[in-house]
């Protein structure tokens, strides 16, 4: 049997189906070279993804002009110090969470994420339940990752679009001074740059 449960005997769903006709299209019409096609979906699941968010993190948490400047430029700054371009010309945003205020990113109407420094999206990320709730109850949605947002603090839930990404720098976590960035990265995690975790204490990497 399958890991997954999935017959291979099983006819593909409609989804790939449709994909698969997409492409063949596609090709067929000499409009996508099937070899580019392979590059990039190789380098979304293999080379990108959230250790690239993380070394902006750790950077972000040593390092305050650093922070002031992606505050202020993101896409512009992370391109110029680690070669991170977006895909399709979208910018990323960087939101700071504080002791004051806590960020969370969603796409309301689809998946737009920020791959250029996450890489690909989780699949939860991609649900209805998660897309509308967040945003009516994310102090609840928070609690379901086992996240416990202070009642002092403000949720700040912010909605991705086509043109616009979004990069949670989370909270540096408290006894991890004089940290190198290298050590740091290991405390940063995917679903801490969305914001629905917070970065990983340091004795759970000791
Ligand atoms: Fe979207």
């Amino acid at each position: 049997m399958p890991h997954d449960g999935h017959d291979p005997s099983d006819p593909p769903d409609d989804l790939t189906l449709r994909v698969q006709a997409l492409e063949s299209l596609l090709v067929e019409k000499g409009l996508v070279d099937p070899a580019a096609l392979d590059v990039v979906i190789e380098t979304y699941e293999h080379k990108v993804g959230p250790q690239n968010g993380a070394k902006v993190v750790a950077r972000a948490w040593v390092n305050p002009e650093f922070m002031a400047a992606i505050k202020e430029d993101c896409s512009a700054i992370i391109d110029q110090e680690f070669g991170y371009k977006g895909r399709q010309g979208e910018h990323i945003m960087a939101l700071e969470n504080t002791p004051d205020i806590h960020n969370v990113v969603v796409c309301t109407l689809c998946s737009c994420y920020p791959w250029t420094v996450l890489g690909l999206p989780p699949v939860w990320y991609k649900s209805a339940p998660y897309r509308s709730r967040v945003v009516q109850d994310p102090r609840s949605v928070l609690a379901e990752f086992g996240t416990t947002v202070a009642d002092v603090k403000e949720i700040r839930v912010w909605d991705s679009t086509s043109e616009m990404r979004y990069l949670v720098i989370p909270e540096r976590p408290a006894g991890t001074e004089g940290w190198s960035e290298d050590k740091l990265r290991a405390l940063v995690t995917r679903n801490s740059m969305i914001g629905v975790e917070e970065a990983k204490l340091p004795e759970t990497i000791l």
